[in-house]
């Protein structure tokens, strides 16, 4: 009878287990928060696709009229368009041809509180010819609370910041959820604008940009209001050919320059919305 064979008893060695790692959390990374129109709840993405179509059109549509542009990015974009206007006399011109293409378009000013009586009035006029109420976007604060805030007037200190605070600011969140804003800019008005596309990605305001009067001259606009009765500012009469602010703004003389009254005896020649380099910073 075979013994039964005894395992020989060994040294139980002890499974390595390696000590718990120390899981490090960091804080999460800070995501960049959407700015512009991109905070908006559906925002148009600015795909190379998307470039290709802005360019494509920008090209085609060089040699046509304010109304086929307009009617083209009615077509493309609404009910996601929209329009800001300062109720220049390109901007009431493009009310007069929204009233016919387009009337339902949201359009929009930025109310900065310093705006001239007769600009006001100015939408009133317009809304009881069209039937188009321009909206009036304003800042937190109003002229008193911002003054006392700062001390006093902060266009006579700072109009950048002023600029950003009262305007660049607000057209930030006028334009949140929108896909494309239309201007009334024109090429011939500065070196600034020279350069403006008729259809463009915004890069600052992260939506597309539509201008249907950059080919236009300053006689077309005039020729348009006076063959069309289109209502306009009377300030226009009094040697005001650009009209901002009121603080801001002078009538200009015979030979100078048609913005030349727009911050008068300062380097800033724009508010920030429709220059092309970066937002209007405080400085
Ligand atoms: Fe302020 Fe003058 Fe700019 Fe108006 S134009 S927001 S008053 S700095």
């Amino acid at each position: 009878m075979s013994r039964p064979i005894r395992l020989k008893k060994t040294k139980t060695m002890a499974t390595k287990v390696d000590p718990p790692q120390l899981r490090i959390l960091h804080p999460p990374e800070e995501t960049p928060q959407p700015e512009g129109a991109l905070a908006g709840d559906t925002p148009l993405e600015p795909t190379a696709e998307l470039m290709d179509e802005l360019a494509y059109h920008s090209r085609r549509l060089e040699g046509a009229t304010p109304e086929e542009i307009l009617e083209w990015a009615t077509q493309r974009f609404a009910p996601k368009l929209t329009m800001a206007t300062a109720f220049g006399p390109e901007g009431c011109t493009i009310l007069h041809m929204l009233s016919n293409i387009a009337p339902e378009t949201y359009t929009f000013n930025l109310d900065t509180g310093y705006q001239f009586r007769e600009t006001l009035e100015l939408r009133d006029r317009l809304a009881a010819r069209y039937g188009m109420q321009v909206d009036l976007r304003r800042p937190e604060t109003t002229v008193e609370q911002y003054e006392a805030a700062n001390g006093g007037p902060v266009y006579k200190t700072d109009p950048s910041r002023c600029c950003l605070d009262r305007k660049v600011t607000v057209l930030k969140q006028a334009i949140r959820g929108w896909h494309a804003w239309m201007s009334a800019i024109r090429r011939d008005q500065s070196p600034d604008r020279a350069e403006a596309p008729i259809v463009g990605w915004d890069d600052k305001f992260q939506l597309v940009k539509i201008n249907p009067l950059v080919n236009c001259t300053k006689a077309d606009i005039w020729k348009m209001i006076t063959d069309n009765d289109i209502p306009y500012n009377p300030l226009h009469d009094q040697g005001y050919t650009s009209i901002g602010c009121s603080p801001c703004t002078r009538a200009v003389l015979f030979g100078e320059d048609e913005r030349a009254g727009r911050w008068s005896g300062s380097e800033k020649t724009e508010c920030g919305l429709h220059s092309l380099d970066s937002p209007t910073t405080p400085s």
